[in-house]
C-alpha cells in the first residue's frame, strides 16, 4: 500500500517500537478496567469545571496571594476564523459575520489586559500566545496595532517567544503584509493549522480551501518573511481519512521542513457539527474511524511516531514532534513546568501558580452573544470572569500530576515537594504501569505511547 507520494506505508512504520497488535491488545486490557474513550468524554484533566461563582473580591485576593509581578505565558484569544470547522470546540465566528466587532475586540482585550497590569504591577511574559480563533484573520494595520497595544503593557525580552497561530488560506489575501507584521512585532514561532493536505477532507471538515492558494504557497511566504521557527498541526482520524491519506499528509508536511510537527487525534467534543452528526445521522459513523481502540487510528498513530523520528523528529509531550529542540524551549517549558497562564479574551483559560483557575465568559451555543457580551461588559467596565476556582493543596498535586505525565513528574520532586512517595500516595499507579498506560523513565513518571492515546483517561483514572 503506497500513499500519494509513492512511500509505501509499510516503510513508514518501519522501526515501530510496539506492533499493531500489541497496543491493541493493551487498548483491549484497558477498557476491561474501564479506561477506554467514549463518546461522552470530559476533559477532566487539562479542563477541570470551575464552578464556583466569581466574585472580583476572590480575584483579587487570589491575586494578591500569588504576588505582585506576573511571570508566565500569556495567551490572547482571537475568535475569529474563516469558517467554523466541524469538529472545533472553541469559541469562534466565521469573520464575515464578526467584521463589525472585531476593532472594539481589540480594543475590548486591550483594557482588559491593561485591569491585570493594574493588578499586578508588572506583566513579565515568558511566552506571549496568540490562537483562537484565527489570528491570522486580521487585517495586517489590526496586527500591528495589537502590538503596539500589547507591549505598553507587557515586558516582553529577547527570550520571550511569541507564537502566532496561522491558517494558511487566512494568507491569501494580504499575506505579505500580515506576515512582515508579524516579523516587525518580534513574532518568534509560527504555527501553521494544515490538518490534512486532502482538500476533499477539509471539505468534510467544513474549512475553507483554495485551489491557487495551497499550504506549500503559505509555507514559502512565512518562510520568504523570515520565519524558520515553524509548527505544522495535523490531526488524524478525520471522517472518511484512510490511513494512506494520513501518510500523504505526514510525507507532505516533511517535505516542507517544519521545525515541528503536531499530530493531534481527532476530539468530538460537545457542540461540535461532528458531534451532533455522530449522535443523530445515520452512516456517519461509518465515515469516522473513532476512538482510540479504532484499528486505522491505531495504525496512523504508530506510523506517524516512527516516519517522524525516523526524519530525525524527536517527541516531545504526546503527539508533538521536534527537529530544533532548542528552537522550542519556551513552549516546552510551559508544559514541563506547567507555568501560569494568563488567558486574555472571550472564554480564555487563566490558570495560576497557587491554584488559582478562572474563566472568562463564552458560552459556544451562543457565539456572536457571547462576544457582544464581552465587550459590553469591558466598555462598561463590569467583571468578565464567570467561573472561577481557587484549588485545594490536594486538587492541586492532582491537577500538576495529572498534567506532568506528558513530560514526566519526577518521583523525588514529587517527594522534596509533597512529603510523600508517589505510588503510596497514588495507588492506581502501580496497575496503570502493568498495564502498559504508564512507564517509569529517567527516575519519572509518564505515559507510555498507548497512554498516550488516552491521556485524559489514564490520568482520570491516575489521581481517582
Ligand atoms: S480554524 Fe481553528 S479555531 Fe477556527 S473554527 Fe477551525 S479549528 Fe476552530
Amino acid at each position: 500500500m503506497q500513499n500519494a507520494n509513492n512511500i509505501s506505508i509499510e516503510s513508514m512504520v518501519t522501526g515501530a517500537s510496539q506492533t499493531y497488535t500489541q497496543i491493541k491488545d493493551t487498548l483491549d486490557n484497558l477498557k476491561e478496567e474501564g479506561i477506554y474513550r467514549s463518546i461522552d468524554h470530559e476533559l477532566l484533566c487539562s479542563r477541570p469545571k470551575l464552578s464556583e461563582q466569581q466574585t472580583y473580591h476572590t480575584i483579587d485576593e487570589a491575586i494578591a496571594q500569588n504576588g505582585k509581578n506576573y511571570m508566565g505565558v500569556i495567551y490572547f484569544h482571537i475568535p475569529f476564523c474563516e469558517s467554523t470547522c466541524s469538529y472545533c470546540p472553541y469559541l469562534n465566528i466565521p469573520i464575515a459575520n464578526g467584521k463589525s466587532v472585531i476593532d472594539t475586540y481589540l480594543d475590548s482585550m486591550i483594557k482588559e489586559l491593561s485591569e491585570y497590569k493594574e493588578k499586578f504591577g508588572i506583566l513579565n511574559a515568558s511566552a506571549l500566545y496568540f490562537g483562537g480563533g484565527t489570528p491570522t484573520s486580521l487585517t495586517s494595520k489590526q496586527i500591528r496595532k495589537l502590538f503596539d497595544a500589547i507591549k505598553q503593557h507587557v515586558t516582553i525580552t529577547d527570550h520571550t517567544e511569541i507564537t502566532y497561530e496561522v491558517s494558511p488560506v487566512s494568507l491569501k489575501k494580504e499575506g505579505k503584509e500580515k506576515l512582515a507584521a508579524l516579523k516587525d512585532a518580534g513574532v518568534t514561532r509560527i504555527s501553521v493549522g494544515v490538518q490534512t493536505f486532502n482538500k476533499d477532507i477539509l471539505k468534510e471538515c467544513g474549512r475553507i480551501t483554495s485551489d491557487e492558494y495551497t499550504v506549500d504557497n503559505a509555507i514559502k511566504q512565512i518562510r520568504d518573511a523570515g520565519f524558520h521557527n515553524v509548527n505544522i498541526d495535523l490531526i488524524y482520524g478525520l471522517p472518511t481519512q484512510k490511513i494512506e491519506d494520513f501518510a500523504t499528509d505526514l510525507t507532505k508536511a516533511v517535505a516542507l521542513k517544519p521545525t515541528s510537527v503536531t499530530t493531534y487525534h481527532l476530539r468530538l467534543e460537545d457542540n461540535t457539527t461532528f458531534k451532533n452528526r455522530y449522535l443523530n445521522e445515520l452512516g456517519f459513523k461509518e465515515k469516522i474511524p473513532i476512538y482510540t481502540n479504532d484499528s486505522e487510528t491505531i495504525r496512523m498513530k504508530i506510523m506517524a511516531t516512527a516516519y517522524l523520528e525516523r526524519q530525525g523528529y524527536h517527541q516531545m509531550p504526546t503527539d508533538w514532534f521536534v527537529k530544533d529542540e532548542g528552537a522550542h524551549i519556551a513552549q516546552y517549558k510551559k508544559w514541563h513546568d506547567q507555568e501560569s497562564l494568563l488567558g486574555i479574551g472571550v472564554s480564555a483559560y487563566s490558570s495560576f501558580g497557587n491554584g488559582l483557575k478562572f474563566k472568562v465568559l463564552g458560552n459556544i451555543a451562543d457565539r456572536m452573544g457571547s462576544i457582544r457580551e464581552y465587550i459590553s461588559r469591558i466598555t462598561e467596565g463590569k467583571p468578565v470572569i464567570d467561573s472561577l476556582k481557587m484549588q485545594k493543596k490536594d486538587e492541586r498535586m492532582d491537577s500538576n500530576t495529572a498534567l506532568g505525565l506528558k513530560t514526566g513528574v519526577s518521583l523525588e520532586q514529587f517527594k522534596a515537594v509533597y512529603n510523600q512517595e508517589l505510588f503510596a500516595h497514588y495507588p492506581n499507579a502501580a496497575r496503570l504501569i502493568q498495564l502498559g498506560a504508564l512507564k517509569i523513565e529517567d527516575g519519572e513518571l509518564r505515559l507510555t505511547a498507548i497512554g498516550e492515546l488516552l491521556a485524559e483517561e489514564v490520568a482520570a483514572k491516575l489521581v481517582q
